[in-house]
């Protein structure tokens, strides 16, 4: 029957799937010994306080280029990490890389600020989690006030309680806790109360356009009241032009992040074009 129709009449697979399929399998393969490869490499975005005008902080953000693959985008490569289990140790090294960056960086007499560091759901789930931040910060001289991890909207698709038990030991711990992506995943208002959060962090899809999009607007108001409302305070992400620099200043936003002020940038450009323009 296949033979019939002809040779391409019939795929299970069509090309772009198999495509995919294929090179899911290739970065599954090689994700395995990225770590023992040296091929993971930390970038770092500065975020701006809006109202001091001052580079207030940074976001560690992982970067991967493969022997064969190339540069692989984290939005591509975390998900396989996920599925895998690999963002264990991958994470690991991520806070410890960060940890040990901003201890460097601290010692060289820069400016100390906040590094925040993304943590993944199948992160937080682990029981060893709360005390392998303890381990990072003690074994990297790094005072937890200098520390915030940054978690999603996905938590809020676990139980309740579990998640506000695992928060408030990391807060125990000294750390500040941002929800990143804020606005597109699917945590409820009277939920979002209850967790020992610190900072909303708003995710792009609203900011991007928002000088023309009244109810991209809108939505970025009501975050910005609510979170003041609930003592939290509010980071917009991927600012890029000064259209949605002006409106969020005008909105009272505390802190921005984006290409307006600035790309993730690596440790030596982050000493050239971040601390090189501060005073010290
Ligand atoms: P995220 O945590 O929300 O990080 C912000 C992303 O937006 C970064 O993408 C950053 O490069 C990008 N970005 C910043 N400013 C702008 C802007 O003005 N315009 C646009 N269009 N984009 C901007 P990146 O580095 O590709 O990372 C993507 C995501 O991958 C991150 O989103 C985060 O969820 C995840 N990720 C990155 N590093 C790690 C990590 O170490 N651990 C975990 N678990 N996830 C990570
Ligand atoms: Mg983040
Ligand atoms: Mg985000
Ligand atoms: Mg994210």
């Amino acid at each position: 029957y296949v033979k019939e129709k002809g040779k391409n009449s019939f795929q299970f697979f069509s090309d772009e799937m198999n495509h995919q399929f294929y090179r899911k399998m290739v970065i599954e393969k090689e994700l395995r010994s990225a770590l023992s490869r040296n091929e993971l490499t930390l970038h770092y975005q500065p975020s701006w306080h809006l109202s001091t005008e001052k580079v207030c902080g940074m976001e560690a953000l992982l970067r991967w280029t493969n022997q064969t693959l190339g540069p692989v985008s984290p939005s591509e490569f975390i998900p396989v990490a996920e599925e895998t289990g690999l963002i264990i140790p991958i994470g690991e090294w991520v806070l410890k890389e960060a940890c040990k960056q901003n201890v460097r960086w601290q010692r060289a007499g820069y400016p100390p600020m906040k590094v925040g560091v993304n943590v993944s759901i199948k992160q937080l789930l682990d029981e060893s989690f709360a005390c392998m931040v303890k381990d990072v910060l003690k074994r990297t001289g790094l005072n937890p006030d200098y520390l915030d991890l940054e978690v999603t909207e996905s938590i809020a698709m676990y139980e309740l309680d579990i998640m506000i038990r695992k928060l408030n030991e990391l807060k125990e711990i000294g750390v500040s806790i941002s929800m990143d992506d804020f606005g597109t995943g699917y945590s409820s208002l009277s939920y979002l109360k209850q967790y020992p959060l610190d900072t909303l962090k708003i995710d792009r899809s609203f900011i991007k356009g928002i000088s023309s999009h009244e109810d991209h607007k809108a939505i970025v108001m009501s975050i910005i009241s609510m979170a003041k409302h609930l003592q939290l305070k509010v980071t917009a992400e991927g600012v890029e032009d000064m259209g949605e620099y002006d409106f969020l200043k005008q909105t009272e936003c505390d802190v921005i992040q984006g290409y307006a002020i600035s790309r993730p940038l690596s440790p030596d450009d982050f000493e050239k074009h971040v601390f090189g323009k501060m005073k010290l």
